[in-house]
């Protein structure tokens, strides 16, 4: 069986059994920003269930265009105030330079190493703490994921201030 057909065939199962969740807003108001790395089970590691929140994932985690797009419609069109952004340890982008990850892929492109879990955390919250139309943001937590213990290093937080 090739792998298309294995996932068509699970699909069939899957189909009859289903939760239907209805309302497309994330129920918890919630949007999780993680590496695409296969050890990662984003909803048991958090403790969510289908239809709380927003899964935005790409290689290590880090806050692109892309991401910023998302998060624009998760914030002004689906009630997201809470983003959480969760690196991992052993992830393929960290310590590796961009040079090495172009020289790897052939892609001329901005790979978005990670040198330090805390560091690059901060980076990306402070862009989304900036970023002019993210202003329904609330709150934005930077974790680190552990792939062997399962445990979540709790680094970075950032709070908008309360008007006054
Ligand atoms: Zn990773």
């Amino acid at each position: 069986m090739t792998e298309i057909a294995r996932l068509l065939t699970a699909n069939e199962g899957y189909a009859a059994a289903r939760a239907n969740v209805h309302d497309s807003h994330p129920g918890r108001h919630l949007a999780v920003l993680t590496c695409m790395d296969a050890r990662i089970d984003v909803f048991a590691a958090l403790g969510l269930h289908l239809g709380e929140a927003h899964v935005i994932r790409n290689a290590g985690g880090r806050v692109t265009e892309d991401v910023l797009r998302s998060l624009a419609l998760s914030s002004h069109v689906l009630g997201v105030d809470t983003v959480v952004v969760m690196q991992h340890t052993k992830c393929g982008l960290a310590g590796v330079t961009d040079q090495e990850l172009r020289d790897l892929t052939g892609a001329e492109l901005g790979f978005f190493p990670i040198d330090r879990h805390a560091e690059a955390l901060r980076e990306d919250i402070g862009l989304l703490a900036s970023t002019p139309y993210l202003t329904p943001l609330k709150v934005v937590a930077g974790f680190v994921f552990d792939v062997e213990s399962g445990e979540i290093d709790d680094v970075v937080r950032w709070e908008r201030a309360a008007a006054k």
